[in-house]
């Protein structure tokens, strides 16, 4: 190779690195996968969007995500407990207004991608309600990632999340960077309940995401900015939701609503993964 094409060479590559850096790819995130967490029927639709469709029933999806980075393993929330998958009939909840079921045991995904308990570096959690934190103490040497506010709220509740004694907790007070190039980013978004939290993701080649926790539960409830009757706090939750919107424009981020049946319907579960 000459000179003159060398240095032509080296400018292509240059301009090719500037390129990955601008588009996130220069950070350690690898993929994400989306495991399938829970498939829940609500007793009353309405429960989750007042005024809409009272007395009828509605699906969830309800999904996990393991998100691969090079300094580690995230698992973002956990899904129904595991035992539910060998429940024909499910397990009933929240004093009957939901019934949670299963296909398939989340260990069971883990294992088909190549992943055991002990590989996971991090487990956070959107928030401590029964459909997100059912499988916490599965993964008894994971650092849990956990708004302070959320732990001590939890511990007043008649059912605890049943965390593994081995255990580190580290409660946050805020965002948190996960893995500290900013490719993974735990949102405080409180409301739902007090110290809920949502992800932000920015994927190599797929781009920015924020996976919801409950911070809404459907697209039409983001549509029409419609908050439950359930949730702890109103404006807190409302302030959250301008929050997301604001993050979504930022980084021109796309929103993965977690209880969301037809838009989880349309997106690829492991082993498949976006990247
Ligand atoms: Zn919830």
């Amino acid at each position: 190779m000459n000179r003159n094409k060398l240095f032509m060479l080296t400018t292509v590559l240059a301009a090719l690195a500037w390129t990955a850096v601008a588009f996130g790819a220069g950070s350690g995130l690898e993929r994400l996968y989306i495991l399938d967490c829970g498939q829940n029927t609500g007793k009353d639709q309405s429960r989750w969007s007042p005024g809409v469709n009272e007395g009828k029933p509605i699906e969830f999806s309800d999904n996990c995500y393991l998100i691969r980075h090079a300094k580690g393993l995230l698992l973002w929330d956990t899904g129904v407990p595991d035992a539910v998958a060998a429940m024909p009939d499910g397990m009933v909840a929240a004093n009957g207004a939901i019934v949670y079921r299963r296909a398939q045991t989340l260990i069971a995904q883990l294992a088909e991608i190549g992943v055991k308990p002990a590989d996971i570096t991090y487990v956070a959690v959107s928030h401590t309600h029964g459909d997100h934190v059912g499988n916490i103490g599965l993964f008894p040497t994971s650092t849990v990632l956990i708004q302070g506010a959320e732990y001590d709220w939890a511990m007043t509740q008649s059912v605890k999340p049943a965390f593994a004694a081995t255990q580190k907790i580290e409660k946050l007070a805020g965002d948190h960077d996960v893995f500290g190039d900013g490719s993974v980013m735990i949102l405080s978004t409180p409301g739902h309940t007090p110290g809920h939290e949502s992800l932000l993701v920015l994927l190599p080649k797929t781009g920015a995401l924020v996976l919801s926790g409950d911070a809404v539960h459907f697209r039409d409830n983001w549509e029409q900015r419609r908050v439950p009757s359930m949730n702890v706090n109103r404006d807190q939750t409302l302030a959250s939701l301008q929050r997301i919107a604001g993050v979504l424009e930022d980084k021109k981020a796309q929103l993965w609503i977690n209880h969301d049946k037809p838009q989880s319907a349309g997106l690829r579960y492991a082993p498949a993964y976006y990247d």
